[in-house]
């Protein structure tokens, strides 16, 4: 049986943009979608932005989401926020393992588990991001590293047997981020259907039919209609064309334009 999972398209703003450019931004983007059915809007601003977007939201259909958490509750972890305070600012989900935090900040994905686990714990949803890097992908290791990836990412979910299948994943392959070069459709839906198979032998079928996978890297809205026709990719999580209204609302009406 065929699950029909709801399209989503989420847009990681990273450390952008200006607080004075957000308002305008929401307002942009809450009335492109204005009357829309049958996707779901995330944003995913920078911490001290998200009381500022709540605000632009209004009764539009935007969710909001943090773009990394601690694990820990509260405590002396200078610099860190945590899933209780993405909560208490409205955030209905947490990016998690975000490529940028591998290899920028050693995020590993023993982390990234601590931060699923504390996420769910609290009703958060995690959108967790795995990817290759240009050398792995060159050296014929998408697979193994990928597999690697989500093994120790959702460790404690393995343990309990349990994933809750409104759990987001993302492949982002590292090459395809923000540099233009965008993977082919052909090519995200062979890691996504690896992803889904994998999801299905290590929980079950019927959470590997509802968990959606989304693709992030260099979605434009040139490529969104060609990526979101293959039967795995559920959606987009998108960085520089987030960022202007105009195209993350042409991303997010592909094909309805
Ligand atoms: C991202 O960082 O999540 C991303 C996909 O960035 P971009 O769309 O700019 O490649």
């Amino acid at each position: 049986m065929m699950f029909q999972r709801t399209a989503m398209i989420a847009g990681n703003w990273k450390m952008n943009p200006r607080h004075s450019d957000a308002e305008a931004l929401v307002k942009t983007i809450a009335q492109g979608i204005e009357g829309l059915e049958g996707v779901d809007v995330l944003v995913a601003p920078p911490f001290t932005h998200l009381a500022l977007v709540r605000e632009a939201i209004g009764s539009a259909r935007i969710f909001l989401g943090g773009q990394n958490m601690h694990w820990e509750m509260s405590g002396a972890f200078t610099g860190e926020i945590s899933g209780r305070m993405l909560q208490e600012a409205t955030c209905t989900h947490v990016i998690l393992g975000h490529s940028e935090r591998r290899i920028l900040f050693n995020e590993t994905s023993e982390t990234v588990d601590l931060k699923v686990r504390a996420a769910t714990f609290l009703g958060l949803i995690p959108i967790v991001c795995v990817g290759e890097t240009l050398e792995e992908r060159e050296a014929g290791q998408t697979f193994e590293v990928i597999r690697a990836q989500l093994d120790a990412s959702f460790h404690n979910f393995k343990a309990d047997q349990l994933m809750r299948p409104s759990t987001i994943l993302a492949y982002e392959p590292v090459w395809a981020i923000g540099t233009g070069r965008t993977a082919t459709p052909a090519q995200a839906q062979e890691v996504h259907r690896f992803i889904r198979e994998w999801i299905e032998n290590t929980f079950n079928t019927g959470t590997a039919a509802q968990v959606r996978i989304l693709y992030g890297g260099s979605v434009k809205p040139e490529n969104i209609a060609d990526l979101m026709s293959e039967p795995d990719i559920d959606g987009a999580l998108v960085g520089g064309a987030s960022l202007k209204g105009d195209s993350f609302v042409q991303i997010i009406r592909y094909g309805k334009a």
